[in-house]
């Protein structure tokens, strides 16, 4: 019987602790939510509704990781939604598809105006969490998206776009994707080519944030090396916890920290455990182990959430963030460690890419078009180029009219 009444007071004690650290989850994260790096509902809303957004209810909507109210109990006060398209787009349709993904996510701050606030700056996220709407902003995700054009890259930043992924997983013809590493793909640019290091570089001068997820482990060091500017991992976790090339290794990870950048981390089951089952716990020995090897002020939150098939048991959707902060605190986080973990080492990151753009901005915008031979193809002309491939059709065309001619005279 003692025996008995000892175990449900230890249990009592358990359950106490659990709650208590759950209050002081939602205690910190009601003065700080979380900033999440990568959340792809834009293209659940594209797959599902074909972007008809007076077709669905973003309050009802229950069969995708997010809706209103799972934010709302999640503390989400900013999220990167993704302007992804496939790789099967690039070199066809990638922008008009980019171009409509962008125009989805404006779409949600105007259907529901009481929730989301599309924003651009640190200043804007600001206003939303005085407001008490998501902060949000546009990723996009894959360097496919701006077809090798440096002047796309500068209309995607014109309609707000503040971070783009170089790659998805495919190689661009300027830098090369994850799938370099695991030997399914050739290395093209051995990381980024030398068009790829103006891209970097006019994102430093706009204030566009770089995003290294899903690149090779050449492309980081080439990336990292080139930046003016701290860079992220929108949505990568820690190699050296699962084995997997879209994590990002320790010796990348010392390097974000010298950098002052950020691995905001991701929580496909695939890359959490290399395994198709993980838990919350799982997703917690991540956190620990960045901070470990890069600083509490490396490490953020990037669910990719909507993006991917299989999530942890104990995050299941958008709800669950506190869950995950209330683990961290069990396991001796510190408020300042996680209040840095769900949003002030991102507004950091991007304060400076604001900072660098302001430093930059008496630099002409680059200007040097990829070379023409890179992007040939039925989908791409030649207008501009003073190439070679111009010059022969008109040639071969005044040849084809000088010999008609000819036969003319001998007809
Ligand atoms: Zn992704």
């Amino acid at each position: 019987m003692a025996l008995r009444g000892l175990l449900i007071l230890v249990v009592c004690e358990i359950v106490t602790v659990v709650n208590s650290n759950r209050d002081e989850a939602l205690r910190i994260m009601n003065n700080v939510p979380v900033i999440d790096g990568h959340n792809d509902l834009p293209w659940q809303l594209l797959s599902k509704f074909n972007n008809q957004l007076n077709k669905v209810n973003l309050y009802t909507l229950n069969d995708t990781h997010t809706n209103i109210p799972k934010l709302q109990e999640g503390k989400v006060g900013g999220q990167f939604w993704a302007a992804f398209v496939p790789c099967d787009t690039q070199g066809k349709d990638a922008v008009k598809r980019t171009l409509e993904q962008i125009d989805v996510i404006h779409q949600m701050c105007a259907h529901y105006p009481d929730v989301f606030l599309c924003v651009h700056s640190t200043e804007g996220i600001a206003e939303a969490f005085r407001t008490k709407r998501v902060a949000s902003l546009i990723g996009v995700e894959g360097g496919h998206s701006i077809d090798s054009s440096l002047g796309v890259l500068r209309t995607f930043y014109n309609l707000g776009v503040r971070y783009m992924t170089l790659t998805h997983s495919c190689n661009v013809p300027w830098v090369d994707n994850w799938l370099v590493d695991t030997g399914s793909d050739a290395p093209k640019s051995n990381g980024l080519s030398e068009f790829g290091k103006n891209v970097v570089l006019e994102m430093n001068r706009l204030g566009m944030i770089i995003d290294l997820a899903h690149v090779s482990a050449k492309t980081m060091k080439d990336t990292l090396e080139v930046s003016h500017a701290p860079v992220i991992f929108s949505h990568s976790s820690a190699y050296q916890q699962c084995k997997h090339a879209r994590n990002v290794d320790d010796d990348v990870l010392r390097i974000v920290k010298e950098k002052k950048g950020l691995v905001m981390v991701n929580f496909f089951n695939d890359y959490v455990t290399c395994s198709r089952v993980a838990n919350l716990s799982d997703v917690a020995d991540h956190f620990d182990y960045i901070k470990r090897i890069a600083g509490y002020e490396s490490v953020g939150f990037g669910g990719d959430y909507d993006g991917v098939p299989r999530v942890p048991q104990g995050l299941e959707d958008v709800s669950k963030y506190p869950d995950l902060v209330s683990e961290l605190l069990r396991r001796g986080w510190t408020q300042t460690e996680l209040e840095a973990a769900l949003a002030n080492n991102l507004l950091r990151v991007f304060k400076e890419v604001e900072q660098t753009s302001i430093r930059m901005s008496s630099e002409k915008p680059k200007d040097e078009p990829i070379d023409y031979q890179e992007i040939k193809s039925d989908c791409h002309t030649s207008y501009g180029y003073p190439t070679n491939t111009a010059a022969r059709a008109h040639v071969g065309k005044g040849l084809l009219l000088l010999m008609c001619f000819i036969c003319t005279l001998f007809l």
